[in-house]
C-alpha cells in the first residue's frame, strides 16, 4: 500500500523542485518509450527507501474564491486523499496572506499536515523560519529543495510513522482473514523453472482509464457474463473496490477504480475520477487494462495515464472502447490516429470493444492472460545466454570510439515485469537503437506479450 504526499503552497515555493528530487529516477534500465508526454503533477517516488505517490497540486495559491472553487478542484481531491500533506512556504520570502489563507484551510481539514520551509540554504533558517509558527500547523521543518538538503529528515518524520502505520494495517489484515490476506499479499519468489506463476494465484487486473470511457459499463458486462461467479469481499477502503471473481475456472481480482460495486443503483452518482487511486491500483496490479473511448481518441489524459501503466513496468491490455456503430471509413481512421500515437507500444494487444454490447470483452481476458502469464514466465540462464549470442551473431552491436561493443553473459534479474541483467564491455555506450533490437529479439525468442522486457546493462563480466 503506497502512501500518498500532497504538495501545496503558494506558486513560486519550490513545489516542483521538491517534486522533482523526489521522483527522480536512479535506476538504468531501457525503459524509455519515446513520443510519451508525461504528467508531471504525478509521480512515484522512491527515495532514501520510501517509496511512496506524491502529487503537486500546483493550483493553490489561497486566493481562489474560498479555495473551493472549480479549478482547484483536483488539487482539493488531491489533498483529500493523501496521507500527508506537505504544506511549502518560502523562508527567504517570508509569512504572506496566501500562506496564511491555505493554512487555514488545511487545519480546517482533518489531515496530518507539516509546514516546510524551503530554501533554507545560505540564510539564517532558524530566525527566518520563527514566523511560520504562527501558522499553527506544528513544527516548521526546514529543507532547500534545490540542494536536497533535510530532504530526508522531513521524510523521516513526516512519512515515517505512516509507513509504520500502514505495515501494520498489512499484518491486521492478514491476521483478520488469510484468505483475503491472499488477494493482497504477492509472494515474490519466483516459480519453478519451466512454469510460470500463472496456475496458483489469482490475477489482479485493474481497469483504469479517464472519465467516461466506459469503465463502469465494461466492469457490469465481465461481472454480469454468465461464467463469471463473483464473490463478497468485506472491507473496503477509500480505494478502488476489489472484486474477486472466478471465470473459466480461473481466479482473478478485479481492481474497479470506476468504483461500480459501492454503487446501490445503476442510477447512483458515478465516483469522482481520481489519479491517485487509479496510480494505486496500477501499483497494486497484475495486468493493468487501460480503457480508451474510440470516438473521442486519444487524449493527452490518456498518454499520462499510460505513462504511469508503463513506468509501473505492469503488464498492459489496451481496449478501445465503443467500436459499436461506427462506420469503415471511421474505424479506419480511428485505427491509424491510435497508429500514430500508440505505435511505439510494440508489446500490448489492442483490443477493439464494445462494453455496452459486450462485443470482443471475452477476447480480452485471452490477452489478460497471455500477458500474466509472460510476466511470470521463468526462463533459465542458458536460454537467455543463448538468445543473447543469437542477436549478436544476427547484428553484431556498434562500434563505440573505435571499439566494438561487446556483449558477454546474461541473467535473469526478476519476473514481472521479466528483467534480464547483461554484462559487456561497453555496454553503457550501447545506443538505444541496439538495445531496443535485444530487447524485441527476446521477446521474439521467448514468445513475451503484453508484459515490457526490462534489460540492465553491467560493465564488465
Ligand atoms: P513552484 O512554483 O512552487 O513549483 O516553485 P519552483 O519549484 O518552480 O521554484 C521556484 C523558484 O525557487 C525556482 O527559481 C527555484 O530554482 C527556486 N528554488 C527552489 N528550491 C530552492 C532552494 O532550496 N533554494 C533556493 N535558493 N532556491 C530554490
Ligand atoms: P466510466 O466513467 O469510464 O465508468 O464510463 P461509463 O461506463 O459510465 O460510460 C460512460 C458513457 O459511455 C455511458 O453513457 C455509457 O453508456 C457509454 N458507453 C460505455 N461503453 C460504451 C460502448 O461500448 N458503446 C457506446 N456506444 N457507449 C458506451
Amino acid at each position: 500500500m503506497l502512501p500518498v504526499i500532497a504538495l501545496v503552497g503558494r506558486p513560486n515555493v519550490g513545489k516542483s523542485t521538491l517534486f522533482n528530487r523526489l521522483t527522480r529516477t536512479r535506476d538504468a534500465l531501457v525503459a524509455d518509450f519515446p513520443g510519451l508526454t508525461r504528467d508531471r503533477k504525478y509521480g512515484q517516488a522512491d527515495y532514501d527507501g520510501y517509496e511512496f505517490i506524491v502529487v503537486d497540486t500546483g493550483g493553490i495559491d489561497g486566493s481562489e474564491e474560498g479555495i473551493e472553487t472549480e479549478m482547484a478542484e483536483q488539487s482539493l481531491l488531491a489533498i483529500e486523499e493523501a496521507d500527508i500533506v506537505l504544506f511549502l512556504v518560502d523562508a527567504r520570502a517570508g509569512m504572506t496572506a496566501a500562506d496564511q489563507a491555505i493554512a487555514q484551510h488545511l487545519r480546517r481539514q482533518e489531515k496530518k499536515s507539516f509546514i516546510v520551509a524551503n530554501k533554507t540554504d545560505g540564510i539564517d533558517a532558524d530566525s527566518s523560519c520563527a514566523e511560520f509558527y504562527q501558522l499553527a500547523l506544528g513544527d516548521i521543518h526546514q529543507i532547500a529543495a534545490a540542494h536536497g538538503r533535510g530532504v530526508t529528515q522531513l521524510l523521516e518524520a513526516t512519512l515515517g510513522p505512516i509507513v509504520a502505520e500502514l505495515a501494520q494495517q498489512e499484518d491486521d489484515i492478514e491476521q483478520s482473514d488469510d484468505s483475503i490476506a491472499e488477494l493482497y499479499l504477492e509472494g515474490e519468489e519466483a516459480p519453478e523453472e519451466g512454469k510460470s506463476g500463472f496456475e496458483d494465484k489469482p490475477i489482479k487486473l485493474a481497469i483504469i482509464g479517464r472519465p467516461n470511457v466506459g469503465k463502469s459499463t465494461l466492469t457490469n458486462r465481465i461481472l454480469g457474463e454468465e461464467r463469471v461467479i463473483v464473490y463478497d469481499m468485506p472491507g473496503t477502503t477509500r480505494d478502488s473496490i476489489y472484486i474477486p471473481m472466478t471465470r473459466n475456472d480461473r481466479e482473478y481480482v478485479l481492481i474497479d477504480t470506476a468504483g461500480v460495486r459501492k454503487r446501490k443503483k445503476v442510477s447512483d452518482v458515478v465516483e469522482k475520477f481520481s489519479v491517485i487511486k487509479t496510480l494505486k491500483a496500477i501499483e497494486d496490479a497484475n495486468v493493468i487494462l487501460l480503457v480508451v473511448d474510440a470516438r473521442e481518441g486519444i487524449s493527452d489524459q490518456d498518454l499520462s495515464l499510460l505513462g504511469f501503466a508503463l513506468n509501473s513496468g505492469r503488464s498492459l491490455v489496451i481496449a478501445v472502447n465503443k467500436w459499436d456503430g461506427l462506420d469503415n471509413y471511421v474505424k479506419e481512421r480511428i485505427k491509424s490516429e491510435l497508429d500514430r500515437r500508440l505505435g511505439f507500444i510494440d508489446f500490448a494487444r489492442l483490443h477493439f470493444i464494445s462494453a455496452l454490447h459486450g462485443t470482443g470483452v471475452g477476447h480480452l481476458f485471452e490477452s489478460v492472460d497471455e500477458a500474466y502469464e509472460s510476466a511470470t514466465k521463468r526462463v533459465s540462464t542458458a536460454m537467455l545466454r543463448r538468445i543473447m549470442d543469437m542477436a549478436q551473431a544476427d547484428h553484431q552491436p556498434p562500434l563505440v570510439r573505435g571499439r566494438r561493443v561487446k556483449l558477454k553473459y546474461a541473467h535473469a534479474g526478476g519476473y514481472n515485469p521479466p528483467r534480464i541483467v547483461i554484462h559487456g564491455n561497453q555496454v553503457h555506450d550501447l545506443p538505444d537503437s541496439y538495445k531496443r533490437y535485444l530487447m524485441n529479439y527476446y521477446r521474439k525468442a521467448l514468445n513475451i506479450m503484453g508484459t515490457p522486457i526490462k534489460i540492465e546493462f553491467r560493465e564488465g563480466d
